[in-house]
């Protein structure tokens, strides 16, 4: 089946892309903004953290450092120092000491729990010259050394004064302030601190390995940044966590120490997913609510109209006697334009309903009518059937009567001319012979006289039968004048023609005649031809005939009672 668009359907369509559209358009953007959101949040956020962990080191590098200054103050002038290990542990100092240029241990204070120093080991040695030579050349300040791990394992600053009597202070600073602040900095999965000092090797780290062998994290671009002194967010990948990372950082002001917070890129992007989600279900309830909306919408427009359609449809032939239907107007929604569309269709329709029955009313009638005029003319039609029928059998009478003769029945004088005339050209093409015989009766005019005109009409009546008797039945025989009789004779020739007339003079002669009680005897004087197609080339039906009367007269010439054929004279001359 073959779908066919309806209004309905395109209305539908248009007002769904018109009304999703909008609602993709913001679905797609909030998924594509999505992730840039989270990303500038979560920088800003870890950007915070990194800040205030730094805020967190830095108060406690001010309270090492007045802490520092204080208490090497008090040792180098031999004041009282009684509550000092407490307050070591406190800063988490492991211990202070006075010493000489050249590393003499004039005195020192240590932690509660920590052994007092009776010399610098090598490590330590190693290490102070420079300290001191920084100290000396930055006088009144405290100089810090770079991340040192001691023969027990742990990780600690050492940090040095120059005294103005040419000692030195010098304290052993551990990192487990540091260790705890970074511990406290934990969120996400996989999200955490680390800090490392000033030369890029991990004071503290979630990773223990990185933490106890001091780690030199400079590879990684965040902590590049920290040691030239930078604040700020980077995005990198890094191969212990085999991850990409978007991390905060900032850095220690005097001790260089770098914070950094970094965590899993794909953090973000999960979480940017669930927005996702969210703006994709948003944008399928928008796309179905517009779906139901435009469904709506296009029925209240495209109903009526359909409606319409099926009335207009089934009304292809409005009846007189089949009632009308007629489109509804109670839809609860519909535009008051097409409400009054609704009303004038049905108004046509009833008018149309009415002229159409009157239509119907009109053609009964005229078909009534029509009818009887048929009726009419059939009737008149057999009438002039029998008319015609009539006037044939008149005309075949009249016919008959045109080439007969009326006192005889014989064919008349002008049959017999148009007779000689077929019998000759028919003889001429099929090469046929055929003979004429002429006969006149002798002294007619004294029977007349005699016996009287209808005696006469007698005898010329019981001639004619006579002839009649004696011929073959394909000879035609015509009353040719008044008392002339002549007698095409068919396939007969010169010889059996004279047998033929001399036969009829015999008859005649022989034939008593009664009228009126009274005998009657005639002759007659009879003259023949023949039509040989051999030899008469140039011969026509009246030359024909002129040789047979010619024949007849030479019979009359030689005393009358005679038969005489053409030849016979052309003979005898
Ligand atoms: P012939 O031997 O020379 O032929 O003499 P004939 O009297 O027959 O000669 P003619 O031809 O002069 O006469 C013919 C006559 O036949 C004349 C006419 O009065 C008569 N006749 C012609 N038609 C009729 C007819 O229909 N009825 C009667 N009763 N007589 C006729
Ligand atoms: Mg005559
Ligand atoms: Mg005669």
């Amino acid at each position: 089946m073959v779908f066919r668009f309806r209004l309905k359907h395109i209305l539908f369509i248009t007002f769904t892309i018109i009304a999703s559209l909008p609602v993709l358009i913001l679905a797609g953007w909030v998924e594509q903004s999505a992730l840039d959101k989270e990303t500038r949040s979560v920088e800003e956020k870890h950007l915070l953290v990194a800040k205030n962990l730094t805020g967190d080191l830095e108060r406690y590098v001010t309270d090492i450092e007045s802490g520092f200054t204080l208490i090497s103050k008090n040792l180098a002038s031999g004041n009282d120092v009684l509550d000092t290990p407490e307050y070591l542990d406190s800063l988490f100092l492991d211990c202070i000491v006075i010493t000489t240029k050249d590393y003499v241990i004039k005195k020192q204070v240590t932690g509660s729990s920590q052994p007092p120093i009776t010399e610098f080991n090598k490590q330590t040695q190693k290490l102070l010259p420079s300290l001191f030579s920084d100290a000396k050349a930055n006088k009144g300040k405290i100089i810090y050394s770079d991340l040192v791990q001691r023969d027990t394992g742990d990780t600690v600053f050492y940090l040095a004064k120059a005294l103005d009597d040419g000692d030195f202070a010098m304290a052993m600073l551990s990192t487990k302030h540091i260790l705890f602040a970074q511990k406290k900095v934990t969120f996400g999965r996989r999200g955490h601190a680390a800090i490392v000092d000033r030369t890029g090797r991990a004071i503290a780290h979630p990773i223990k390995s990185w933490v106890d062998t001091m780690k030199d994290m400079s590879f990684l671009p965040p902590v590049k940044e920290m040691k030239q002194g930078k604040t700020g967010v980077s995005k990198f990948y890094t191969p212990a966590m085999k991850a990409d990372m978007v991390a905060g950082y900032t850095v220690v002001p005097r001790v260089g120490w770098g914070v950094m917070i970094p965590q899993p890129f794909e953090e973000l992007e999960e979480r940017a997913k669930d927005v996702q989600l969210i703006a994709l279900a948003i944008a399928i309830v928008g796309i179905v609510l517009s779906a139901i909306l435009s469904w709506f919408i296009a029925s209240i427009l495209s109903d009526p109209i359909q409606s319409v359609v099926d009335v207009a449809k089934e009304d292809e032939n409005i009846s007189s006697n089949k009632e009308i239907r007629l489109v509804s107007t109670a839809w609860k929604f519909i535009p008051e334009e097409l409400r009054i569309l609704l009303k004038s269709f049905n108004d046509m329709r009833r008018r149309l309903s009415e002229q159409t029955s009157e239509l119907h009313a009109e053609i009964d009638h005229t078909h009534g009518e029509i009818e009887l005029q048929n009726k009419l003319l059939y009737q008149q039609s057999i009438e002039l059937l029998e008319a015609n029928e009539k006037l044939k059998k008149t005309n075949i009478q009249l016919e008959v009567l045109n080439c007969t003769d009326s006192l005889t029945g014989l064919y008349n004088r002008r049959h017999f001319d148009e007779t000689l005339e077929k019998e000759f050209s028919y003889s001429r093409r099929q090469n046929q012979i055929f003979s004429l015989i002429m006969i006149d009766l002798d002294y007619f005019k004294m029977i007349n006289d005699e016996h009287g005109h209808a005696a006469g009409d007698h005898v010329l009546l019981e001639i004619a039968s006579l002839i009649i008797k004696s011929v073959r039945r394909s000879d035609i025989i015509c009353r040719v004048g008044g008392e002339e009789f002549a007698i095409v004779c068919r396939d007969t020739d010169s010889e059996n023609v004279r047998m033929q007339a001399e036969k009829l003079r015999n008859i005649i002669e022989r034939h008593k005649i009664v009228y009126a009680d009274t005998e009657i005897f005639v002759t007659a004087s009879l003259g023949s031809s023949t039509y040989q197609p051999d030899d008469s080339e140039d011969c026509s039906a009246a030359d024909l005939y002129k040789q047979a009367d010619s024949a007849m007269y030479e019979s009359k010439k030689n005393g009358r009672n005679k038969a005489t054929h053409f030849l016979d004279i052309e003979t005898n001359a």
